[in-house]
């Protein structure tokens, strides 16, 4: 497992730290690893990795999108869709969060390959190509183009401070939701920090990211990537 760790482009530090988890509660990581995998051979997308370094082919486009019209969700405007899964658990969520008074507004959900082409364009011409690429991503290494990623609420800064910002940081986890560029993160993820970009990784990875991987998605999702590719485990299995 260490060997996999150092090998997946962990920092050491973030290796180490993880190791160190680890040790102390090896049984709950081998179950929670375990339980994941099952997630993964079963939904190959659900986690797999996507970033600047990673991309999806052009053509992917998921199966089980889900039109958000007439859901009861709040939405910013009409067309947005979703995978299945992660629908059914933003309803579960935005019904916890409305008991408690608040809104989820789903602001951006699935874009294909051809909108973000589109989009990125657009910021290379508004912005330059540096800039572009610390705002939005290129296309092929967009999250969005899973189909499990949703902005929420402003999709600016602001919007971390609102209510309902500091209720899905605090609780997104719970529906196995994920903030995917967190702050002070640049470095690692490759993009600024985005309080509003949240994706579906299910409950038992939300758990495994936070139990073990100091709550960061992508050390989880270089660990997973690593441990997908690693001949001696599927050998074990
Ligand atoms: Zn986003």
């Amino acid at each position: 497992m260490k060997a996999l760790l150092s090998g997946s482009g962990l920092s050491d530090t973030a290796a180490a730290a993880v190791v160190s988890k680890i040790d102390g509660a090896k049984g709950r990581f081998l179950f929670l690893v375990d339980a994941v995998l099952m997630e993964m051979e079963a939904d190959p997308y659900l986690l797999k990795r996507v970033d600047k370094a990673m991309a999806l082919s052009a053509d992917y486009e998921p199966e089980d999108l889900v039109a958000l019209d007439g859901s009861g969700l709040s939405l910013s405007r009409t067309g947005h869709r979703l995978r299945r899964p992660a629908f059914e658990a933003l309803k579960v969520m935005s019904k916890a969060a409305a008991a408690e008074g608040l809104t989820l507004l789903v602001s951006s959900t699935y874009r294909s390959y051809g909108y973000q082409e589109n989009l990125y364009a657009r910021n290379v011409a508004e912005l330059g190509a540096l800039e572009a690429s610390r705002v939005s991503a290129a296309p092929g290494t967009s999250q969005h183009q899973l189909g499990t990623v949703i902005d929420f609420g402003s999709i600016t800064d602001d919007f971390a401070e609102t209510k309902a910002g500091r209720w899905l940081d605090r609780n997104a986890g719970r529906f196995g939701f994920s903030l995917s560029f967190p702050k002070g993160m640049e470095e690692l993820t490759g993009y600024m920090w985005e309080s509003w970009h949240y994706r579906y990784i299910g409950e038992t990875a939300a758990n495994l990211q936070r139990e073990f991987f100091a709550d960061i998605q992508q050390n989880l999702m270089l660990f997973l990537d690593q441990l997908s590719r690693s001949k001696d485990l599927s050998a074990k299995r």
